[in-house]
C-alpha cells in the first residue's frame, strides 16, 4: 500500500479544508470487525477539481458524494478518488473494519486473566484510515464528533468527554480541530479512577485485572498530573485546551505512550503489578509529563509535515524533563535523562542512519517512521538546552508561547519557530540553527592539557558552539569546576593546570551540551578505584555515558568497563545510574563485545557486583533499601549461574522481602533457569498456572525460547514464522529469547534465514509493531564476520518495508561496532570466535 507522499498532501491541503469529521463505530459485531460511518463536510478551493480520500476497509458497503453513489469497488490501494467536487461538499461511507492485533489502528485483544476484551484506537501513523474513512495528513485538522455503539457493560472513552445516551451508545463531546492521527477510543470493561482539577475532569484507566494495582497508583499518577497542569499553564499562559483530561493504560502497546488530545493511551506495563525501582517510577511520571506537553506541542499546533516531527518530540522531551524536576519528587531527573535517553541518543548519531534534528527528509509518512529515535527526542531536548544557554531562558520561553498562541490549532513549521525565537530574542539564529537543527552529527570533545579540542565528525562537520563546564573530582571531592564556551576547535579552560594528578576530569559534568566525550587516558585509569567517590549524579552518568561510548567506538577495552562496573556500580546510589549500567553489562558489554570463552566468568563478575550490592541493600532501611534490593536482585537473576539459588529464588525463598509473590521477578528467575538449561516444560506450565495474566503469558513465550535446546529454537522459529495468530506483544516475547544462548552453533543456522522471517512479519504486521520485532531478530548477538555478512546481504534486499530496513541498519551498525572492538582487543579470536 503505498505511504502518502509530501507533495500529494501538500497539493491535497492547498485543494480543500475539512470542516467537520463525524464517526460512528459500531464495535458490538464480534471480535474480529466492527462497523464504521463516516460524513466528511469538507470544502473545495477549486469546484470540479478531484482529489482522494483515504480508507482501508473489510468491506464497502457504500460512499455517496453530494448524495451521488460511487462505486465501492473502486477502491484502489486504500484511496477512493473524489471526481468533481463542489465547493461545498459531503461525503458519507459505511463500511466494515477489521480489529488489528499488532498495536495500530483499531487493537483488539482478550485479557488471558479473565476473558476480557479491550479495544484502543492508536492511529498514529498512518492507520486512520483503518478505522473511519478521512484525509489522512496532518495539516487537515477539523473538529470530530464521534458515538460508539459497544456491550453494555464497557466504559467507552474518546478525546471527547463521553456521555452514555442509551444502553450501550456512548456519544463523545464534539472536539477541538484534530489533525487525523490523534483521534481514538477506548472501550472495555476498564476499570477507573476519576477525579478533577482546575475545573479539569481527570480519569485514569486499566483493564480490569489490574484494578488493584490501578487503585494503589492512580493518586501517585494524578499528583503528577495536577503538578504539571499547574506547570505548563503557568509557563504557557494558556489553557489546556480539549476539555478532560484520560490516561488510559492499554494491552500490547507499541510505544510508550501516544498524545492523543484529551484520551493519552500509555502501554500498561506502567501499571506495576510488582516491585518499581524509583527510575521506574520516574519514567511513569515523564511519560505523563511528555504527553501532557504535547497538548500544547503536536496537539494544540502540530507540524505541518512529519519533517518537522521534532517540533513534536524534541519539546515534549525536554519540557517533560523541566516540568519533572520543578514539580514532582524527581528533582534529579536530568540524571536519568543523561545516563538513559543521551546514551540511546549518541548510539543513533554514530548509526548510519543517523540524521538532522530538523528538516529530514520525509518524501512520504512511513518514511518518518525511523525519525522517532534518539535524535529527535534526546538529542533534541539537548539541543534546546543549549538553544537556552544560547538566548536565555526569558527569550525561549517567551518565543516558545508567541508561537503557540501564532498557530493554535492549526500547524508549524521550522521557519516559523525560529522566527518566534528570533524575535523573542532580538538575535539571528539562522547560523546556529544550521548548525545544531540542520545538521546530523556529534562532535567529540576531550582535553589535552588544559585545551579543551572540538572534533565535528567527518561526515558532517559544522562549527557548533556550546555551553558547558569541565569539573575534577579527586579523593572524593570535588576540585574543580569551569564554565567554558565552546567555538572553533580549541578552547582554553582555565584553573584545570591545579587539578592533582590522579584526579578524574570530566568535560561537560553537568551534561548540558550534546558532544560524545572522550575521556583523557588518566582519568580513564582512574576509572575504577575513583568513580564509586564522584558525589555528584550527574557527572558519574556523564563519566559512564562516556566510557560506554568508547567501548561502542573501540577504543576502550570492554574489560575495563567490566573493572569498573565491579569498583563502582555496587556504591552507586543513583537508580538510574543503576538500572541503565547494569543493562548495559548484561544486553551488550559482556554478550556482544566480549569473547564467548570470557562471557561466563564475565557474568559471574556482574553477578559477584549485584551480590555485593544485595548485602548493601540489607543495611538500608525504608525505601531506599528496597530500591537497591529489587535492582541488585534482578541483576543477579540475568547473571548468577548457581541453578540451586535460582530454585530457592524461584520459589520465594532468599529474595528480598519486597520481592515477595512479584510474579515478573520470578519469570525473571525462570527465564535465566531455562537459559541454562535448568527448567522443564512441566515447571513452566505450573509457573503458567500459578499466572494466568497477560503479562505471565508473555513470560511464559519468553522462557520458552531462551531454552538452549534445538527443538526449543525449532519451535520459536516456528513460531515466529508460522502463527498467523501471534500479536506484536507474543512475536517480541519470541524473538527476544531466540538469540539467547551460549552455544552459538544451535542459533547460525537461522542466520539465513532472517529476511525471509522478517519479510514474512512484514505481510502481517504494520511498520511500527515489526521494526521493533526486527530488532529482536537481527542475530546482532552472533559478532563475527559470517553473521556480519549475512547482516550486509540482509540491507540488500528490496522487499524491505522502511521501517524494517531502518531496524535492520540500526541492528547492523550495533553488530559492526562489537565485531570492531573484537578485532581491536582480542585480535586472536576474530573472526571466527567459535568454540
Ligand atoms: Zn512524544
Amino acid at each position: 500500500m503505498p505511504s502518502l507522499t509530501r507533495a500529494e498532501a501538500t497539493s491535497r491541503a492547498a485543494l480543500i479544508a475539512v470542516d467537520a469529521m463525524e464517526v460512528d463505530l459500531d464495535l458490538d459485531r464480534g471480535a474480529e470487525v466492527f462497523w464504521s460511518r463516516t460524513t466528511i463536510r469538507f470544502t473545495c478551493r477549486a469546484p470540479g477539481a478531484t482529489t482522494f480520500v483515504d480508507l482501508r476497509p473489510r468491506v464497502l458497503h457504500s460512499v455517496t458524494l453530494n448524495g451521488r453513489p460511487l462505486d465501492p469497488a473502486s477502491v484502489v490501494d486504500g484511496r477512493l478518488d473524489l471526481a468533481d467536487l463542489a465547493a461545498d461538499n459531503v461525503l458519507e461511507v459505511v463500511a466494515t473494519m477489521g480489529y488489528s492485533h499488532d498495536g495500530q489502528g483499531l487493537h483488539r485483544s482478550t485479557d488471558p486473566a479473565d476473558g476480557e476484551d479491550y479495544v484502543y484506537g492508536h492511529l498514529f501513523l498512518d492507520a486512520a484510515p483503518t478505522v473511519f474513512a478521512c484525509f489522512d495528513q496532518p495539516d487537515l485538522k477539523s473538529p470530530y464528533t464521534v458515538a460508539v455503539t459497544a456491550p453494555e457493560d464497557w466504559t467507552v472513552l474518546g478525546n471527547g468527554g463521553a456521555t452514555v445516551v442509551a444502553p450501550g451508545r456512548t456519544e463523545l463531546a464534539t472536539t477541538a480541530p484534530l489533525a487525523t492521527y490523534f483521534v481514538t477510543v477506548c472501550a472495555g470493561p476498564y476499570a477507573s479512577v476519576r477525579a478533577e482539577h482546575d475545573g479539569i475532569p481527570l480519569g485514569v484507566h486499566a483493564r480490569r485485572s489490574l484494578e488493584p494495582h490501578l487503585l494503589e497508583q492512580a493518586e501517585h499518577m494524578l499528583q503528577t498530573t495536577r503538578a504539571c497542569f499547574d506547570y505548563y499553564h503557568r509557563l504557557f499562559g494558556i489553557r489546556y485546551p480539549f476539555g478532560e483530561y484520560h490516561q488510559v493504560f492499554v494491552p500490547e502497546f507499541n510505544a510508550g505512550a501516544m498524545e492523543n488530545p484529551g484520551c493519552v493511551t500509555f502501554r500498561d506495563t506502567m501499571v506495576f503489578r510488582g516491585a518499581a525501582t524509583p527510575d521506574q517510577v520516574l519514567a511513569r511520571s515523564n511519560t505523563i509529563a511528555h504527553e501532557m506537553a504535547h497538548m500544547w506541542f503536536g496537539d494544540l499546533v502540530t507540524m505541518s509535515w512529519w519533517d518537522d516531527l521534532w517540533l513534536n518530540e524534541s519539546f515534549a522531551e525536554y519540557m517533560a524533563y523541566r516540568a519533572v524536576v520543578e514539580v514532582t519528587e524527581f528533582r534529579d531527573a536530568w540524571v536519568e535523562f543523561g545516563v538513559g535517553r543521551k546514551l540511546w541518543g549518541y548510539a543513533a548519531e554514530r548509526a548510519p542512519s543517523t540524521h538532522p534534528v530538523a528538516g529530514s527528509p520525509a518524501p512520504d509518512a512511513l518514511s518518518a517512521l525511523g525519525n522517532f529515535d534518539g535524535i529527535s527526542y534526546a538529542k533534541g531536548a539537548s539541543v534546546i538546552r543549549q538553544l537556552i544557554a544560547h538566548i536565555g531562558d526569558e527569550a525561549f520561553v517567551e518565543g516558545v508561547v508567541a508561537y503557540l498562541r501564532a498557530h493554535s490549532f492549526g500547524n508549524g513549521e521550522l521557519t516559523q519557530f525560529l522566527g518566534a525565537m528570533e524575535s523573542a530574542s532580538g538575535r539571528s539564529l539562522a547560523t546556529w540553527s544550521a548548525a545544531w537543527l540542520e545538521t546530523a552529527g556529534a562532535d567529540r570533545l576531550f582535553l589535552e592539557a588544559d585545551v579543551l579540542v572540538r572534533n565535528p565528525p567527518p561526515a558532517h562537520p559544522a562549527d557548533r558552539p556550546h555551553t558547558l563546564d569541565v569539573a575534577a573530582f579527586a579523593g572524593g571531592r570535588e576540585v574543580a569546576r569551569v564554565d567554558v564556551a565552546v567555538s572553533g576547535s580549541r578552547t582554553t579552560v582555565p584553573g584545570l593546570g591545579a587539578v592533582p594528578s590522579g584526579a578524574l576530569v570530566v568535560p561537560n559534568a553537568a551534561d548540558l551540551t550534546w558532544a560524545e566525550v572522550s575521556l583523557d587516558p588518566e582519568t580513564v585509569a582512574a576509572l575504577p578505584a575513583e568513580l564509586a567517590g564522584v558525589p555528584d549524579a550527574l557527572a558519574r552518568a556523564v563519566l559512564w555515558v562516556a566510557l560506554l561510548g568508547a567501548v561502542h567506538r573501540a577504543e576502550v577495552d570492554p574489560r575495563l568497563a567490566l573493572d569498573v562496573f565491579t569498583g563502582a556500580w555496587p556504591s552507586e546510589s543513583s537508580s538510574a545510574v543503576l538500572s541503565r549500567t547494569s543493562l548495559a553489562m548484561t544486553s551488550e558489554v559482556v554478550p556482544m563485545f566480549l569473547p564467548s570463552a570470557e562471557q561466563d566468568a564475565a557474568l559471574a563478575r556482574v553477578a559477584g557486583a549485584a551480590d555485593v550490592l544485595i548485602e548493601r541493600a540489607s543495611g538500608v532501611d525504608g525505601p531506599d533499601g528496597d530500591a537497591l534490593a529489587v535492582v541488585a536482585a534482578r541483576v543477579w537473576a540475568r547473571s548468577g549461574s548457581d541453578t540451586a539459588r535460582l530454585r530457592r529464588w524461584a520459589d520465594g525463598d532468599g529474595i528480598p522481602a519486597v520481592l515477595d509473590a512479584d510474579a515478573d521477578f520470578r519469570w525473571a528467575v525462570l527465564r535465566r533457569l531455562a537459559s541454562l538449561d535448568a527448567l522443564s516444560e512441566n515447571d513452566i506450565e505450573l509457573a503458567e498456572a500459578a499466572d494466568r495474566s497477560l503479562a505471565g503469558s508473555l513470560a511464559a513465550l519468553g522462557v520458552r525460547a531462551v531454552r538452549p535446546t534445538v527443538e526449543a529454537k525449532q519451535w520459536a522459529w516456528a513460531a515466529l514464522r508460522d502463527d498467523t495468530e501471534l500479536t506484536n506483544y507474543a512475536a517480541l516475547a519470541v524473538a527476544g529469547g531466540f538469540w539467547v544462548t551460549r552455544d552459538p552453533e544451535l542459533v547460525r543456522p537461522y542466520v539465513e534465514q532472517v529476511g525471509d522471517l522478517v519479510v514474512g512479519l512484514s505481510a502481517r504486521m504494520g511498520d511500527d509493531a515489526v521494526s521493533r520485532v526486527v530488532t529482536a531478530i537481527h542475530p546482532t548477538q552472533l559478532v563475527d564476520d559470517s553473521t556480519a555478512a549475512a547482516s550486509a546481504a540482509l540491507l540488500e534486499r528490496r522487499d524491505l518495508t522502511p521501517g524494517v530496513r531502518r531496524a535492520l541498519v540500526d541492528a547492523d551498525h550495533e553488530l559492526r561496532e562489537a565485531l570492531a572492538s573484537r578485532r581491536r582487543f582480542d585480535p586472536a579470536a576474530t573472526p571466527g570466535d567459535r568454540p
